[in-house]
C-alpha cells in the first residue's frame, strides 16, 4: 500500500478496511507499516509530531495507524508490525558491526533494501498469514521513502502474482473552477512507474462522487484495469470504509489479481450490526476528555475510538468535548465540567498542564461525576485524594517534583538507573489481578486481566494501606509484583484510575468493558441528573 499526491489520505484506514473484508472472508491477514523517519521507534516523539503512540502486546511503541489495523482486524500486532528507517539501519549496522557483510562495503542498495524485504518477510514466514499488507509511510516520491520503494520494487519482481500494489491518491475539487482533477493522481502514478513499480489498484480519495467516465480515464493514463479505479469518498465513520471498499469490490479484485477467485460473500454480520448501531443512536452522551494535547485530534486517537465504540454499543451518541488542563482553573471548573456526563483524565507527562488536572479531578470527586483516570490521570487521581482528603499538601509525583516529601507516585526501582529514554518504559501487556467486589472486575466480568502499559512511575506501595483507609481503594494489583494497577473509590458513582491503559485493547468487535462501563455510568448519571432537574 502506497501513498500518493499529500498525506493523511488514510493509507491505514484502506489497509485496514481491505484487511477486515479478508478476515471476513476467512483468511489471515495481519498489517504492517514502515515509516520512513530515522527514530528507532516513535516513543521519543512528541504527540504534535505524529500524534498518539501506541503501544503493541510486545511492548513496541508504534504508530498509530497499528490502532487502526487492530481495531478493525481484532488481531494483536507486536514490534515486527511496525518499522522505521532507524530501525533498518540501526540492524544493519550492528550486522556490520559484527563482521556479518565479511569486508563487504555496506550500501544502501543491496543491504538497506535487503533488511527492508527480511522485515517484509518476517512476517509472511510465521506461517500465521495468509496475506500480509505493508504500509509504506510517507508520499511517494519523498527522497526518505525512496529505499522502500526499491525494496517494494524487487519484492514483486521476486513474488510475482503473490503480491500486488494498491495505490491511495488524492482528486481534488477544485471550487472556482467546479472540477476534480485527476492531473495529481496521474503525476503520483507515473512517480511510481519511474521507480519501476506499476500499481495494479488505485483508490482515489476524494470529497466528491467521481464520475465514472473520469475513473475511466485516470484507468486509461494510468495503466490499471478500470474496475480496479476505486473511490473513497468521504463517509461519515471510518468504520463504514470496509463496506465502502466492499460495494466496489476491492477484496474481490485483490483476489482475482491474485489468482484467487473469490468464493461467495464476505460475512461482515457484527460488523454491520455495529455500523447500524451507529445509525439508529439518537441520544448524546456528553463526555469531558481532561489533557494537554487537546488542540491534536490525533493525540488521545485510541481513547476517542474506545469513547465512541463504548458510546455506540450503549446506543447513544458520543459527544466528546476536550478541555485544555493548562486553561482549566478554580474559577472556571464548574462552568467547563457540569454540563458533562462523565470525565477523563487523560495520559501525559510532565508537569505542564497538571494543576488543571488536579481541579478537575477535585471537582468531579467532590460532584461525584463518573471519572476515569487513565495512567498519568489515574496518578492524579492519586496525589489529589493525598492533598485534598488525606491532608497530605505535598503530594506528588516524583516525576513532577524529585525532592517532595510525599511522594505517593514514584519511580520504579528498576528505573531509577535508567538513562536512555527510548523503550526503556514499563511498556506492553501485563496481568492484572482484581478484586471480586470492586467495579473494575464487575465491568470486566472476571478478576483477571491483562492490559498495556507505557509509564515510567508508579503508585508507591508505602502508601496504600493509608489511601484505603482514607477510601481510596487499590482494587487491581500485578499477581507478580504486586505494583498497584487500578484504585478506586467504592462510594463514589463511578470513579477509577488505571496505571494502564484499556484505550490500546477496545476493537469494534470486542470493546474494552472499562470503557462501554464508564459511558453506561456516564448514561445513568445524565438520566438521574435529568430526573432531578424535572422534580
Ligand atoms: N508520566 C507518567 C509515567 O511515566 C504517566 C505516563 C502515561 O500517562 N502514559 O509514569
Amino acid at each position: 500500500m502506497t501513498g500518493g499526491v499529500v498525506s493523511s489520505l488514510g493509507k491505514g484506514i484502506i489497509s485496514s478496511s481491505l484487511a477486515r473484508l479478508l478476515l471476513s472472508r476467512g483468511y489471515r491477514v495481519t498489517i504492517q507499516k514502515f515509516d520512513p523517519y530515522i527514530n528507532i521507534d516513535p516513543g521519543t516523539l512528541n504527540p504534535y509530531e505524529h500524534g498518539e503512540c501506541y503501544v503493541t502486546v510486545d511492548g513496541h511503541e508504534a504508530d498509530l495507524d497499528l490502532g487502526h489495523y487492530e481495531r478493525f482486524t481484532n488481531i494483536h500486532t507486536t514490534r515486527a508490525n511496525n518499522i522505521t528507517t532507524g530501525r533498518v539501519y540501526q540492524s544493519v549496522i550492528d550486522k556490520e558491526r559484527r563482521g556479518d557483510y565479511l569486508g563487504k562495503t555496506v550500501q544502501i542498495i543491496p543491504h538497506i533494501t535487503d533488511e527492508i524485504k527480511r522485515n517484509v518477510k518476517l512476517l509472511g514466514n510465521t506461517g500465521k498469514f495468509d496475506f500480509v499488507i505493508t504500509e509504506i509511510g510517507g508520499t511517494v516520491g519523498d527522497i526518505e521513502s525512496t529505499p522502500f520503494l526499491e525494496a517494494v520494487r524487487q519484492l514483486r519482481w521476486e513474488l510475482g502474482q503473490n503480491s500486488l500494489c494498491v495505490h491511495l491518491t488524492y482528486v481534488p475539487y477544485l471550487r472556482a473552477a467546479k472540477e476534480l482533477k485527476t492531473k495529481p493522481t496521474q503525476h503520483s502514478v507515473k512517480q511510481l512507474q519511474q521507480v519501476g513499480i506499476q500499481p495494479d489498484i488505485l483508490v482515489l480519495r476524494t470529497e466528491l462522487e467521481i464520475p465514472a467516465g473520469m475513473r475511466r480515464k485516470v484507468a486509461q493514463f494510468c495503466n490499471v484495469s478500470p474496475e480496479a479505479v476505486i473511490q473513497s469518498i468521504d463517509v461519515p465513520t471510518i468504520y463504514q470504509v470496509p463496506l465502502m471498499m466492499h460495494d466496489q469490490h476491492l477484496d474481490e479484485i485483490v483476489l482475482r489479481k491474485m489468482g484467487i477467485e473469490p468464493q461467495g460473500e464476505p460475512n461482515l454480520e457484527k460488523w454491520n450490526i455495529f455500523l447500524d448501531k451507529i445509525k439508529s443512536a439518537e441520544k448524546e452522551v456528553k463526555i469531558g476528555l481532561v489533557g494537554k494535547y487537546v488542540e491534536l485530534q490525533d493525540a488521545y486517537k485510541s481513547i476517542n475510538e474506545s469513547l465512541f465504540q463504548a458510546a455506540v454499543y450503549n446506543d447513544r451518541k458520543l459527544k466528546l468535548t476536550y478541555i485544555h488542563s493548562e486553561k482549566l482553573t478554580e474559577a472556571d471548573v464548574n462552568e467547563k465540567l457540569s454540563g458533562m456526563d462523565g470525565v477523563i483524565i487523560a495520559p501525559g507527562f510532565g508537569q505542564r498542564g497538571i494543576e488543571g488536572k488536579f481541579t478537575a479531578l477535585k471537582w468531579c470527586r467532590e460532584h461525584d461525576v463518573p471519572t476515569f483516570g487513565i495512567c498519568l490521570g489515574m496518578q492524579c487521581m492519586v496525589i489529589e485524594f493525598a492533598r485534598n482528603v488525606m491532608g497530605l499538601e505535598d503530594a506528588n509525583s516524583t516525576e513532577m517534583d524529585t525532592k517532595t516529601k510525599n511522594n505517593v507516585i514514584d519511580l520504579m526501582e528498576e528505573q531509577k538507573s535508567i538513562s536512555n529514554m527510548g523503550g526503556t518504559m514499563r511498556l506492553g501487556a501485563y496481568d492484572c489481578q482484581l478484586l471480586p467486589q470492586s467495579k473494575v472486575a464487575k465491568a470486566y466480568g472476571t478478576t483477571l486481566v491483562s492490559e498495556r502499559h507505557r509509564h515510567r512511575f508508579e503508585f508507591n506501595e508505602e502508601y496504600r494501606s493509608r489511601f484505603e483507609a482514607a477510601g481510596l481503594k487499590c482494587v487491581g494489583e500485578n499477581p507478580a509484583t504486586h505494583l498497584v494497577e487500578v484504585v478506586e473509590i467504592p462510594e463514589k458513582r463511578w470513579y477509577v484510575g488505571t496505571q494502564y491503559h484499556p484505550e490500546y485493547q477496545s476493537t469494534v468487535l470486542q470493546p474494552n468493558p472499562l470503557f462501554i462501563d464508564f459511558v453506561r455510568a456516564a448514561i445513568d448519571y445524565a438520566g438521574e441528573k435529568e430526573a432531578a432537574a424535572k422534580k
